[in-house]
């Protein structure tokens, strides 16, 4: 179902229809909820999921702060007035460090060579760099995709090279060592099990500070939470349970789930046609905006929103109880958003809009690719 809100948005534009409609007003309500779910956790959104400046600005006021992974993160985050700064990534520059030290930013260092770059600039700027020690575990098994530690990876410090990194940080000046970030998945579906996994993270990181002798004050879980794009399966906030020691600041960084229902992409049909026994609903738009199912490899649902208009001296092309590809402007056959979705009925003229679109979508995809024009983007 799309929202009338989104509807009414959508009619309100000049074919041929090509647009994100962004409900920044999602993304307050989400992090309601989690904060709901778990009293007294720092939120912070983490912005490559969509770093269009009105969700960037919803997520700067709704949240505890903002999570960043480059220079042009980190400047939209200034520009957001975020109260806090998390700054990750594994290959930050001079000039993006020298910025993050300007803005105050917790710096999730990923390496000793990053420790020494930042002693050595927070030493020049006469300051401190407030970090944590991204670290790459031997074990944090989660369910969900794109596993990002317990296996080799550019992320982090492998657990076993912890001791020299932590020795390293202590002895260089200019750096306040205040705890771990351990990011470790994303779209964990879940929420018992990334339960389990934010304890287990409290646990290690109790037993790791004490071990190597580092007050522990700041957890970082990293995001992770999960979405279900094809069905209906939902990440399941109540079985989130935490205890937090005294003195301890857990930091969750969710993108996905903070933002995802946030979006709607719309696009209209200009050409239906049937090959080899496949019906094709041709798109104004694909995967240069709407990357996320070609990359992951699935079909993503849309809904059709009936258009009036049809300004043309001939019928208007129409299938009915038939499944469709949708299919995009790109001369590829892999410029494909959803295959064989049943339509009731489809009109060239029409729009398919699909949901769940505000998170990873524009932001992955690849935008120049062929120089089509780029959607317009509503903020509602
Ligand atoms: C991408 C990323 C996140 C957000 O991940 P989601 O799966 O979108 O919740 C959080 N922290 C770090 C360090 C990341 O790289």
């Amino acid at each position: 179902m799309i929202p009338e809100r989104v509807t009414v948005a959508l009619r309100g534009l000049d074919g041929p229809v090509c647009a994100y409609v962004y409900d920044p007003g999602v993304l307050r309500a989400r992090v309601a909820e989690l904060r709901r779910a778990l009293p007294g956790v720092t939120v912070c959104y983490a912005v490559k999921a969509n770093g269009h400046p009105a969700i960037v600005a919803a997520a700067a006021e709704a949240c505890d702060g903002l999570e960043v992974a480059s220079g042009g993160e980190l400047a939209l985050a200034e520009a957001a007035g975020a109260a806090r700064i998390v700054f990750g990534g594994p290959a930050k520059t001079e000039a993006e460090l020298a910025h993050a030290l300007r803005l105050g930013a917790t710096v999730n260092v990923e390496s000793t060579l990053e420790l020494r770059r930042l002693s050595l600039l927070a030493q020049r700027a006469g300051t401190t760099a407030a970090i944590t020690l991204r670290v790459n575990r031997a074990d944090a098994g989660l369910p969900g995709t794109h596993a990002m530690t317990g296996a080799p990876t550019p992320f982090g410090v492998d657990e076993a090279q912890l001791p020299e990194a932590v020795a390293l940080a202590r002895s260089l000046p200019g750096l306040d060592l205040s705890g771990w970030h351990l990011h470790a998945v994303s779209n964990n579906l879940d929420a018992a099990a990334h339960s389990a996994f934010l304890a287990e993270a409290l646990r290690w990181s109790a037993e790791t500070s004490r071990r190597l002798g580092v007050p522990l004050r700041t957890v970082n879980a990293g995001g992770g939470f999960g979405v279900d794009y094809a069905g209906n399966a939902v990440f399941a906030l109540d079985e989130l349970r935490v205890r937090v020691p005294d003195g301890v600041e857990l930091v969750v960084e969710p993108g996905r789930w903070l933002a995802a229902d946030t979006g709607w992409y719309a696009a209209e049909v200009l050409d239906l046609k049937r090959t080899h026994g496949r019906w094709f609903a041709v798109l104004r738009g694909g995967t240069h905006h709407f990357r996320l199912p070609a990359a992951w490899g699935y079909d993503h649902p849309f809904t059709v929103l009936p258009m009036q208009r049809w300004d043309w001296p001939w019928p208007r092309p129409e299938v009915a109880g038939v499944a469709v590809d949708a299919v995009g402007e790109l001369c590829t056959p892999r410029d494909v958003l959803c295959r064989g979705q049943r339509v009731d009925r489809l009109r060239v003229g029409d729009l398919l809009v699909f949901g769940r679109t505000g998170a990873y979508g524009w932001d992955i995809s690849h935008h120049a690719f062929l120089r089509h024009p780029e959607p317009d983007f509503l903020v509602l």
